[in-house]
């Protein structure tokens, strides 16, 4: 058969995106189709202009703190309009550097979105191209539970091109997003209501850092509500009516948004899958691409990654497994990667990051007696002065006889960046010995590491 490309990658988002520049580099003739933004959820819509509104939602924090540092109060006032048009600049100004770094890399851009008709076409506007492999990397999407008036709500994609701050804003869910916006809205001025349908948010993370993040959330003034099921929202002359029970009990409530962060499902709708012959795996909590360990679906030439996958669904895990599998299929460096040991950081306020297992899953996986836990909770310095409750909390859990570290967790400032070189230490293996051997930098929180009793 004539191809017209060695590789089509559908989705130009972070894992597209780094498998076909890695495929182009080792000469294939590559295109990436995008109907959307170049840079996909991360860059658009997702982990960027997030963390860009978490820097805006904290300079709140650092006014009133000053103060015990001897500055005089300030009364600053805060402009969403500023925040979000310099959000939505970056953005662009980065979609923009992901088109150009494409071009130099010699893959063709096709700025629309493609679709499978049989196992080595796709549909692309009016073209139909042919190609030998083909990548699908169309990440996922946001849902809404099917209730009455959810048409309402919005998610994460609006959250970040409201055009008006909203004064009160009810978040729904239980994962990253939702605590992550909790802060940041909170932080920005806005009342914020969290609705959570279990007892916590971030249900699958260490117990200590739910809690530590629960605490936290309270302590900035944020009102979580547990134990909820959301049961209909109507437009009212006021605002959106937010109608849930709690405790079977029906409550009411008024607000200018509501949030709903309750999952992202990946994109496998209107993709042609069914045409091409590609199978799902349906035993998630959503139907995703089944892929094997070298992301390659029951057609041995069609291969996906990313988030669509549902596997860890994280940034650079899509990069990792895009580059893999270019290396494996194109550079004849086969290789997989593991999904093990991944850190991940939740921009939560106060900000929590882990890696490896939690003191639960260690406990399932070895048995209560064969896991320790070291465990710390203080008054970070910083707050010596500023007179807020708040706490950092550092926890290593470890393999009891060889004292191997399992997992490690932390909430507080920089909990990102301290825990990103733990995991080097996970990775390898590390022991509370290795650990102990370490000096620590004083005064700092990471020292806590090195020192745990
Ligand atoms: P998520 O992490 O999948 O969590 C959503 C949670 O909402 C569920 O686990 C569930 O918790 C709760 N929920 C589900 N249905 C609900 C319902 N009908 N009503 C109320 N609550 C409900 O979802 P997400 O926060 O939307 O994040 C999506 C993905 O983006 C994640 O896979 C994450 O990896 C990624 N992400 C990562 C970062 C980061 O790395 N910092 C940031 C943002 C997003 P319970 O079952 O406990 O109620």
């Amino acid at each position: 058969m004539d191809f017209d490309y060695d590789l089509f990658v559908i989705g130009a988002g972070s894992g597209g995106l780094a498998a076909s520049k890695r495929a182009a580099s080792y000469g294939a003739r590559v295109a990436i189709a995008e109907g959307e933004d170049v840079g996909g959820t991360c860059v658009v819509r997702g982990c960027v202009p997030k963390k860009l509104l978490v820097y805006g939602s904290k300079f709140s924090h650092l006014y009133d703190d000053a103060v015990g540092y001897g500055w005089k109060a300030v009364k600053s006032k805060f402009s969403w309009p500023i925040l979000i048009t310099n959000v939505q600049k970056e953005v662009h100004r980065l979609s923009q550097i992901h088109t150009d770094l494409l071009a130099k890399a010699n893959v063709e851009l096709i700025p629309q979105r493609a679709t499978l008709i049989d196992p080595h076409t796709v549909q692309v506007g009016d073209r139909q191209i042919k190609a030998a492999k083909i990548l699908i990397a169309v990440g996922g999407e946001a849902i809404k539970p099917e209730i009455p008036g959810i048409g309402l709500s919005i998610t994460s994609r609006e959250m970040f091109l409201l055009p008006k701050q909203p004064k009160t804003l009810v978040v729904l869910g239980a994962g990253y997003i939702s605590v992550e916006f909790s802060g940041i809205m909170q932080g920005l001025g806005t009342e914020v209501t969290h609705l959570v349908r279990g007892e916590r948010p971030l249900r699958g993370f260490d117990q200590d850092i739910q809690d530590g993040v629960y605490e936290g959330m309270l302590n900035h003034g944020i009102k979580m509500v547990p134990n909820i099921e959301l049961q209909e929202l109507k437009r009212t002359k006021k605002g959106i009516k937010v109608i849930y029970t709690q405790a079977g009990e029906l409550q009411k409530l008024t607000v200018d948004a509501v949030l709903c962060a309750i999952g992202r499902a990946p994109n496998v709708m209107d993709l042609g899958l069914e045409q091409a012959g590609v199978n799902l795996n349906t035993n998630g909590r959503f139907p995703a691409i089944a892929v094997d360990e070298w992301s390659r679906t029951n057609q041995p030439h069609i291969f996906a990654v990313g988030d669509c996958t549902d596997r860890v669904n994280l940034t650079p895990v899509a990069i990792a497994e895009g580059r893999a599998f270019a290396d494996s299929e194109f550079g004849n460096q086969p290789r997989t990667i593991s999904h093990e040991n991944i850190a991940s950081a939740v921009f939560s306020q106060p900000e929590a990051a882990s890696v490896g297992l939690s003191q639960a899953q260690a406990e399932s996986r070895y048995g209560a007696d064969n896991v320790k836990v070291y465990r710390a909770k203080f008054r970070p310095m910083y707050h010596s002065f500023t007179g807020k409750p708040e706490k950092v909390m550092v926890k290593l859990v470890l393999e009891a006889h060889s004292e191997k570290v399992l997992g490690v967790h932390m909430v507080g400032d920089q909990a990102a960046e301290i825990i990103q070189g733990m995991a080097i230490a996970v990775k390898m293996g590390a022991t509370k010995r290795d650990f102990d051997a370490t000096i620590g930098i004083h005064p700092s929180t990471a020292e806590e590491f090195v020192t745990l009793r």
